[in-house]
């Protein structure tokens, strides 16, 4: 069994013994209960969080203000939450309180949809009040209760059912896709990284393309921040959207999607900082579509000049979108050949070089200045691209030339 469940189970075991209800909740009970590896394994249970801190020695108040203690156990951590009920939602994005009640159904009832509100106690009694066995058989996502007012009460709900439909391959029920439609607006509230986080988990998908179609068909879309902002390009057509699920790559889909957003590259920066993106990432998908949206016809020699300033990944991705923005043709370096190109590729940096700038200053005779650098470049691209061998004779020889045209 897996060791983070048998944590959870001891922590359940516990909890028990000293008189309180305890059981796991949520994502891990219907990932198992579809045959998939949970993330996860939550605890719920009816002590309060100071009562889970006084039970276990080891512990770490993670969330107390939802009623969240982080037990930790043989290293793993395990999050133990107190069942509870949530308040208003004043901001539309958090309840703004949330009050401890005793009873699993009442706990079970605030979940989003009836396969993720779901509970098993420790010897594996499933504990299912809305019908979430059958719903899961069934593959839909259905709210749990009126998807109006649960919609109303947190608008991610709708991105989120929207993402399981993605990630399960399940249907969404009318009901809900209705209510989706209705509250739509109410998306405008959320922030960019509860938007983007449900996105990423998208692009975990085999299959993303369901859950988008859902946003692009209910006109979501166009009120999920950032996008909402972008005037020309808020609008996400459901025509091509297949496509996502011809690519695996998080980067590439995330460089498919601005180009449905209709961005150019000279909008691109400023819309990866909007969607709070990690700096890699931003760079990641800057490569893909700068050279995705370029795609054309080149010669061998220029392909492998963009593989040596790029870097094989990035290639290898902007292919991927050039192809499903239908610029690639067959004729075109497919995956096999750039992989084979960069493995012949003497040098794929200046540091692989046969020569150092020392080495360059020695046979000069010239004063160390911005030259250097540049005559390193220069001489790695040559290598790289195999007009020059990496050779130091060679190269000290061509470096010379080179360097005599920079006057520092
Ligand atoms: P994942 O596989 O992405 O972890 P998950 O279902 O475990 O999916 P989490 O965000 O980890 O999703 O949340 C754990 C559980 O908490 C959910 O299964 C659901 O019961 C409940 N939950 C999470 N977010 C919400 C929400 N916005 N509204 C209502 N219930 C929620
Ligand atoms: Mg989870």
């Amino acid at each position: 069994m897996d060791e983070r469940k048998q944590a959870a189970l001891w922590v359940m075991e516990k909890l028990e013994q000293a008189g309180f209800a305890a059981y796991l909740v949520g994502g891990c009970v219907r990932d198992e209960l579809m045959g998939r590896q949970p993330q996860d394994y939550d605890v719920a249970t009816e002590a309060r969080p100071e009562q889970v801190q006084a039970i276990f020695p080891r512990t770490a108040p993670t969330g107390l203000q939802h009623g969240t203690v982080t037990v930790v156990h043989n290293d793993l951590p395990i999050e133990v939450t107190t069942f509870r009920i949530e308040g208003e939602y004043e901001d539309r994005r958090r309840p703004s309180q949330v009050a401890f009640v005793s009873s699993l159904k009442l706990d079970l009832a605030r979940r989003d949809f009836t396969v993720n509100a779901m509970a098993q106690d420790r010897h594996g009694e499933l504990i299912d009040y809305f019908s979430g066995m059958s719903d899961l058989e069934a593959k839909v996502i259905r709210a749990v209760g009126d998807p109006m007012e649960r919609f109303q009460e947190d608008a991610l709900r709708m991105l989120r059912a929207a993402r399981f439909v993605a990630q399960f391959g399940f249907s969404l029920d009318a009901e809900a896709r209705q209510a989706m439609v209705q509250l739509k607006r109410e998306c405008r509230f959320l922030s960019v990284e509860r938007v983007v986080s449900e996105l990423e988990k998208m692009w975990k998908a085999m299959a993303p393309s369901a859950g988008l179609e859902i946003l692009a068909d209910t006109g979501l879309f166009a009120h999920l921040p950032p996008f909402c902002q972008w005037a020309d390009g808020r609008q996400l057509a459901i025509e091509r959207l297949e496509r996502f699920d011809w690519v695996r790559d998080r980067i590439v889909r995330w460089s498919y999607l601005l180009s449905l957003c209709k961005t150019d590259m000279a909008g691109l920066a400023a819309r990866l900082n909007q969607l709070k993106l990690a700096t890699r990432d931003k760079e990641a998908i800057s490569a893909c579509m700068q050279l995705g949206l370029t795609w054309q016809r080149q010669t061998d020699e220029e392909w492998k000049r963009r593989l040596y300033r790029f870097g094989l990944d990035a290639l290898q991705r902007a292919g991927q979108l050039a192809c499903l923005l239908e610029l690639r043709r067959p004729e075109d370096p497919d995956e096999m050949k750039l992989a084979a190109w960069w493995r012949a590729m003497p040098v794929k940096h200046t540091r692989e070089l046969a020569v150092s700038g020392t080495d360059l200053i020695r046979q000069t005779g010239r004063q160390a200045g911005p030259w250097v650098g540049r005559t390193l470049a220069y001489l790695a691209e040559q290598a790289a691209l195999q007009r020059i061998p990496n050779e130091r004779e060679a190269l000290l020889k061509e470096g010379c030339q080179f360097g005599a045209k920079y006057t520092q």
